[in-house]
């Protein structure tokens, strides 16, 4: 069972870019995969679900108390895809990343890493500097991480912290970095940026995601790309993604690069006037 954490700054695609490559491995290559949403918002899954906003793991627990059963808070989408929302505290009282120590505990008390999964993914929360959101990892769960970013500044600066968090937690927990996911926002020599980065981390840009407007009419229908229209040029994206991920072999602790050095890739490449 391979257990995958994909981080990254909020909105730069992490939830749409684990739905559709967990749809592409379970459609394509008939894996076996269980997703567990790690964010507060519970939007991890929807699409995988038909557009189910599935009730989270806390509120389950708050509507239900403490006897709950695991098909109040797993159920099968796509592909038989299991899915799982952790979900977050009330909003403005508690910690966000409990949620997913919680939610994480419950499953395995109540046997959902079941031996027939080949992988579990976990879609986190931007960043990993709370203790909670680094659950995943620092409790050596998800032994291996996707960082999806873009051209975009913010997006790099994000994919660089996270790298702090995965080092500070590589050797006691034994957790990797096995690539960068560049999922465009067409900026200008986007891919040349995001490869020339992941080089510095000592890592690679697994996969280039480019961006298409097919992600939102599938979104409109409540599918995945790879439900909605396999065969599309964005579908067949994802299915190369999937590929990637499932044939990785490169998994290495990053090396975050300091500041200065971040921004002269940046200017290199023409986004920053230093
Ligand atoms: P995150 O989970 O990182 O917060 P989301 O996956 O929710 O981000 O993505 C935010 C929005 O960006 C989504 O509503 C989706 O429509 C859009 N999006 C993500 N990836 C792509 C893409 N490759 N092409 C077009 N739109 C995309
Ligand atoms: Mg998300």
């Amino acid at each position: 069972m391979r257990q995958v954490a994909i981080y990254g700054k909020g909105g730069i695609g992490k939830s749409t870019t684990t739905q559709n490559l967990t749809a592409a491995l379970a459609y394509r290559m008939n894996k076996k995969i269980m997703v567990v949403g790690c964010d507060p918002k519970a939007d991890s899954t929807r699409m995988l679900l038909g557009g189910l906003q599935q009730k989270t793991t806390l509120d389950t627990l708050r509507e239900e108390g403490e006897d709950v059963e695991l098909d109040s808070i797993l159920l099968e989408g796509f592909h038989g895809i299991k899915c799982v929302e952790s979900g977050g505290p009330e909003p403005g009282v508690g910690c966000a990343g409990r949620g997913i120590i919680t939610s994480i505990g419950l499953l395995e008390q109540l046997g959902a890493y079941t031996d027939d999964l080949d992988y579990v993914f976990y879609d986190v929360l931007g960043d990993v500097v709370c203790g909670g959101f680094a659950m995943p990892i620092r409790e050596g769960k998800a032994k291996e991480i996707y960082i999806v970013a873009s051209g975009e500044l913010m997006a790099i600066y994000a994919a660089n912290n996270i790298c702090k968090g995965i080092q500070k937690y590589a050797n006691s927990g034994g957790v990797r970095l096995g690539g960068i996911i560049c999922n465009s926002r067409n900026v200008d020599r986007e891919r040349d940026l995001i490869e020339a980065f992941a080089k510095a981390l000592g890592s690679q840009m697994i996969f280039f995601v480019p961006r298409d407007n097919i992600v939102q009419r599938a979104e409109i229908n409540k599918k995945t790309v790879t439900e909605f229209e396999p065969e599309s040029t964005q579908g067949l994206a994802y299915k190369s993604l999937a590929e990637a991920v499932e044939h990785n072999e490169l998994f290495v602790i990053p090396k975050p690069l300091p500041i200065p050095e971040l921004e002269k890739l940046m200017s290199d490449y023409g986004l920053m006037d230093i």
